[in-house]
C-alpha cells in the first residue's frame, strides 16, 4: 500500500469515527432529553391510580350508605304496613260497635228515646260512618299503592255490569229527585277487567255524581271504542294518541251539576285533593275518592279523563280494553311481572 492510500484510508478512519461520536452525542441527548417525559407521564399515571384509589373508596362508601337508606326505608314501610293493619283492626272494630249500638239506641230497641237524644244519636251514628269511610278509603289506598291488590282479569260483559252498578246505586236514592239512567250500546260487548274493581270505580263515580247535582239527572252509558292511528270515528278523544291503537271499552258517568272549576281539573285525581268550593257544597271527605279510582284504573291499564264546566256538568270517561284487544290478553302478563320486578326492587308497583 501506497503511503498516499494509507493516508486516505487514516482520512477516512478519523471522518468515521468523528461521525459515529457525532451520533452517538446526539442519541445521548435525545434520550436525555425524553426522559423528564417520561417521568412526568409516571407521575401522572401515578396521580390517576390515587384517584382511582379514591373514587372506589368514594363508591363503597356510597354504596354502604344507600344500603342503609334502603334498610330503613323498607323498616319504615313495614312500620308503616303494620300501622295501617292495626288501624285497621284496633281502630275499625270500636267504630263499627259506636256505629251499631248508636243505630240500635236511636231507633229504640233499648228503650224509649226523647226526639233530642234522637238527634245526638244521630249525629254520633254520622261522625261514626264518616270517620270509618276515611280510614276504609286510605286503607283502601295503601293497599292499592303497595301491591297488596290482585285483580282477577277476566271478560266482563259490559251490559249487566252497567245495570248492576246502576240498580245498586238507585238503592241509594231513596230520598232524591235525580234520574239515575243507563245507556248502553248494543255492540259495547264485554271488557277486560276486574267486575267487582270495577263495579267500584263505577259506583264512586256514580256517587260522586249524584252527590255534586242538584237538578237533572245522572246517566252512565257504555261503547266499544276502536282506536286507528290514535284516533277514534265513535268518540272525540282529548288528543290524538289520547288512547293507544286497538279496541276499548269506553264507560261515561255524566251529571248536570255543579261541574269542575278547570284550573282544578288536573288535580281531582290526585290523593287528598278536594276542590275549594263555598259552605253550601256537599265538600266531606279526604279528597281520596278520585285518587282510589285512578289508581284501580291504572292497574288495568286504562285510562280516566274529565270534561267538565262549571254549573252545566261533568263528564268522567273510563277507557278500558276489550277482551278481543291482543293487549288485553297479556294485561295480566305484564302486569304481575312489572309488579314482582318493582316489589324485588323495593318500588312501588304499577
Ligand atoms: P272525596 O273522596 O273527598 O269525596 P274525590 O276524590 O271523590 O273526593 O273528589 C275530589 C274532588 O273532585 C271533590 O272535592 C269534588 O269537589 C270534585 N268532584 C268529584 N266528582 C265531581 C262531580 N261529579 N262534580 C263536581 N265535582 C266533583
Amino acid at each position: 500500500m501506497q503511503p498516499a492510500d494509507m493516508l486516505i484510508l487514516a482520512v477516512v478512519a478519523l471522518v468515521l469515527s468523528v461521525i459515529y461520536n457525532v451520533s452517538q452525542a446526539m442519541r445521548l441527548r435525545r434520550i436525555r432529553s425524553e426522559q423528564p417525559a417520561a417521568a412526568d407521564l409516571a407521575a401522572e399515571i401515578e396521580d390517576a391510580q390515587r384517584e382511582l384509589r379514591e373514587l372506589r373508596a368514594d363508591l363503597a362508601a356510597e354504596r354502604q350508605r344507600s344500603d342503609t337508606l334502603a334498610k330503613q326505608l323498607s323498616e319504615a314501610g313495614r312500620t308503616r304496613s303494620t300501622f295501617l293493619d292495626n288501624m285497621g283492626y284496633y281502630v275499625r272494630t270500636p267504630l263499627n260497635h259506636i256505629i251499631g249500638y248508636s243505630e240500635l239506641l236511636m231507633n229504640g230497641i233499648y228503650g224509649e228515646v226523647s226526639e233530642q237524644q234522637r238527634e245526638r244519636l244521630a249525629t254520633i251514628h254520622r261522625s261514626g260512618s264518616e270517620l270509618l269511610s276515611y280510614i276504609t278509603d286510605m286503607l283502601e289506598l295503601h293497599r292499592l299503592i303497595s301491591g297488596g291488590v290482585e285483580l282477577k282479569l277476566k271478560p266482563v260483559p259490559v251490559a249487566p255490569l252497567i245495570e248492576k252498578v246502576a240498580e245498586d246505586t238507585r238503592s241509594q236514592l231513596r230520598d232524591t229527585s235525580l234520574a239515575l239512567r243507563t245507556d248502553v250500546a248494543p255492540d259495547a260487548g264485554a271488557l277486560f277487567g276486574d267486575a267487582q274493581r270495577i263495579e267500584q270505580v263505577l259506583s264512586q263515580l256514580l256517587l260522586n255524581a249524584l252527590r255534586f247535582t242538584k237538578q237533572g239527572g245522572v246517566t252512565i252509558s257504555a261503547r266499544a271504542v276502536q282506536v286507528r292511528n290514535g284516533v277514534s270515528a265513535a268518540l272525540e278523544l282529548p288528543a290524538i294518541g289520547w288512547l293507544s291503537d286497538g279496541d276499548w271499552v269506553v264507560i261515561t258517568v255524566s251529571d248536570t251539576g255543579i261541574g269542575i272549576p278547570s284550573e282544578d281539573q288536573a288535580s281531582i285525581f290526585d290523593t287528598f285533593y278536594r276542590v275549594q268550593r263555598d259552605q253550601t257544597s256537599d265538600e266531606r271527605g279526604l279528597g281520596l275518592g278520585l285518587a282510589i279510582v285512578k289508581r284501580i284504573v291504572d292497574l288495568h291499564r286504562g285510562t280516566i279523563w274529565v270534561k267538565s264546566a262549571e254549573n252545566q256538568g261533568s263528564t268522567f270517561y273510563v277507557a278500558l280494553h276489550a277482551p278481543r284487544d291482543g293487549r288485553a290478553g297479556d294485561t295480566q302478563e305484564r302486569l304481575s311481572a312489572a309488579n314482582s320486578r318493582a316489589l324485588q326492587s323495593g318500588q312501588r308497583p304499577v
